[in-house]
């Protein structure tokens, strides 16, 4: 089939996404201790950094999407949040997270990015070219459900946060943890 020019920079386009996953964070790569603002109380979960890294060598990009209300409630402030960040990252060692989006606006007021809106993983896939088709998000909480199906995205909810009861879940999959997350990703792409 012959394309003409114009829509060769589309199929071009297609072939240079990528598929993603789009990770909470706050009790799902690390402990929830409710307003985290502080580097020390930075706790990732046993088995997730080698869980994520699997995800990155079979080519996903890795990005965070996570609820920072704590700094439109004024609990803690920007720069506690960065410092939080950073210590995650570093943890997490370089080059594993492709971006990270977080959402400062406290619950009640108009939010496009406050998670279940998808406004954060909408930001992500025009940042990182993404293929949403191909991807997944994991978190621990409904709203992370909500906020997968509202951009488009299969959802895994895990077990390892505070609500840890997922009756009536709208999740495509339940797991216990982000290893178990990555093994049905992994078994659902091939
Ligand atoms: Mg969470």
């Amino acid at each position: 089939m012959n394309l003409s020019p114009v829509f060769e920079p589309t199929a071009k386009m297609r072939d240079t996404l990528s598929p993603a996953v789009f990770i909470d964070r706050d009790g799902t790569i690390m402990e929830d201790i409710d307003y985290c603002s502080h580097p020390k109380d930075v706790r990732i979960f046993s088995g997730v950094l080698e869980a994520l890294r699997c995800l990155k060598s079979r080519g996903f990009k890795l990005i965070i999407i996570t609820n920072q209300s704590g700094i439109g409630r004024g609990l803690f402030t920007l720069d506690q949040y960065r410092a939080v960040e950073a210590e995650l990252l570093r943890q997490l060692g370089d080059g594993l997270i492709e971006g990270t989006y977080y959402c400062p606006d406290a619950p009640g007021q108009y939010s496009n990015c406050r998670k279940p809106a998808p406004g954060m993983v909408v930001k992500a896939t025009r940042d990182h070219q993404i293929d949403l088709s191909r991807s997944f998000f994991v978190g621990d909480k409904e709203i992370d459900v909500e906020c997968a199906h509202n951009a488009g995205v299969r959802a895994i909810r895990v077990r390892t946060g505070i609500q840890r009861d997922v009756t009536g879940s709208n999740a495509d999959w339940v797991a216990d943890d982000v290893p178990a997350a990555v093994q049905i990703i992994l078994n659902a792409k091939s």
